[in-house]
């Protein structure tokens, strides 16, 4: 075997031993062993070695129910890298049909340069008439309406002030020598509907002495495209950003989990570039960065929340503890542990759009386990999370926000006067 098998190498030490069927949301969904990653990996081993067709359709149907959650990859005793597997079958597929025309121009609408920040603009002008939020349901257009209506601001803006600003009297500073410098990561869709999510981790983590600088020239990861098989493009991102960010040692901060996987990926997205392998050991989820730190702790909320780890925090990064620590620095957020959730949410980027169904079978699980835990809040560090658990929530008549961890470590900071 050579060198030039890439990702398939990975899926060779697979012993079919089934221990990640249990973990793997698709499987539970619909029983089908090919829905399964054992029943996928016999699949891509087999399309590598010319045993199936491209255009095989049973292929293609499993291979595109995947959600791509790697939650098959930790309960794996024999360390099978499903992830890489998956991408290089992936490629393999994309560069037969690429993916469907609605995922393409979701995919251009969101990200290219030129027209996701007039779509975002528009998007956010929907967003702010209430509307998408009242619209919430099932179907495609109403959990589309659900999804606009999650990406906003918290709601409750009562959360954190009942205490009144009671431990500190006046605004918490650092003095600015003492700051140590860190880089934003800004995104696509986070710049685009989330850049609350930005203001709170700029905030948060000054207070935790680390000054978030800016860097221009910066672009869109590539998750969504190097999920969807198209590698070269993705690479093409992956490069504007190791040039952007190039000059400088300071971390890179991310609070997209979809984002921070890839870019900790660049290495093995572009081989043999040093550069793209020492921009990767940069990039820190800002959870990470805050658990190094304390994070301080700030004050009660009087809110009751649930922590959503999104697999690609949890199992594409392997970072666990550190949003739990930066929940515990809110005195009376400890957090609930839903049973299934480390369990995907059914997002997984494009996903929705392309296996709507699959996606809300998935989802139905962990909404229900929601209902029954009844939160306050649902804290959870990526945008397509907090999209999907928010249309979900709203469409079952849930009353439980989704926010970003660090917008709760936000609140709380604000609730303890560190800053107005
Ligand atoms: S991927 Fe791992 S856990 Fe799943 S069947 Fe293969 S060896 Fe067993
Ligand atoms: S990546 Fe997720 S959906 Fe795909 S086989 Fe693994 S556990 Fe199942």
């Amino acid at each position: 075997m050579t060198a030039d098998r890439g990702g398939f190498a990975g899926l060779d030490s697979c012993v079919h031993c089934g221990f990640c069927l249990q973990a793997c949301p698709t499987y539970l969904a619909t029983g089908d062993e090919a829905d399964s990653p054992r029943g996928r990996i016999a699949l891509m081993r087999a399309l590598e070695r010319g045993e199936i067709a491209a255009a095989d359709a049973a292929l293609t149907t499993h291979l595109d129910r995947c959600l791509g959650c790697r939650g098959c990859e930790p309960v794996c005793p024999s360390g099978v890298a499903y992830g890489r597997g998956l991408e290089a079958a992936r490629e393999r597929l994309a560069a037969r049909d690429g993916p469907p025309p609605l995922a393409r121009f979701a995919l251009h609408a969101m990200t290219s340069r030129e027209l996701s920040p007039v779509v975002y603009a528009l998007a956010r002008a929907v967003r702010a008439t209430g509307l998408p939020r009242r619209l919430a349901g099932w179907g495609r257009l109403r959990f589309a309406m659900g999804m606009l209506g999650a990406s906003g601001p918290m709601r409750n803006a009562e959360w954190g002030m009942r205490n009144g600003r009671s431990l500190h009297d006046s605004a918490f500073a650092i003095p600015h020598s003492a700051l140590s410098p860190a880089l934003l990561f800004r995104g696509c869709v986070m710049e685009g509907l989330f850049s609350h999510v930005h203001d709170a981790t700029v905030r948060t983590l000054a207070t935790n002495g680390v000054a978030t600088g800016e860097v221009a020239g910066q672009g869109c990861c590539g998750a969504l495209h190097a999920h969807a098989g198209l590698v070269a493009e993705a690479r093409a991102l992956a490069r504007v950003n190791v040039a952007a960010f190039a000059g400088s040692d300071a971390p890179v901060v991310v609070n997209s989990a979809g984002c921070g996987a890839i870019l900790k990926d660049y290495g093995h997205l572009l081989p043999g570039d040093p550069a793209a392998a020492a921009f990767a050991a940069r990039v820190r989820d800002a959870t990470e960065l805050l658990a190094e730190r304390g994070p301080v702790p700030g004050a009660p909320l009087g809110v009751r929340v649930a922590y959503d780890p999104p697999c690609h925090l949890l199992h594409a990064q392997g970072v666990a503890e550190p949003p739990w620590r930066v929940l515990a620095a809110i005195p009376d957020a400890a957090p609930i542990e839903t049973p299934g959730a480390a369990r995907c949410c059914g997002s997984a980027g494009l996903y929705g759009l392309i296996q709507p169904e699959m996606s809300r079978a998935v989802l139905a699980p962990k909404l229900e386990e929601l209902r029954a835990a009844a939160p306050d809040v649902v804290a959870t560090g990526n945008p397509g999370c907090q999209l999907q658990l928010g249309a979900g929530l709203a469409a079952a008549g849930i009353a439980t926000e989704v926010c970003h961890p660090v917008e709760l470590l936000d609140r709380s900071y604000r609730a303890a006067g560190y800053y107005a």
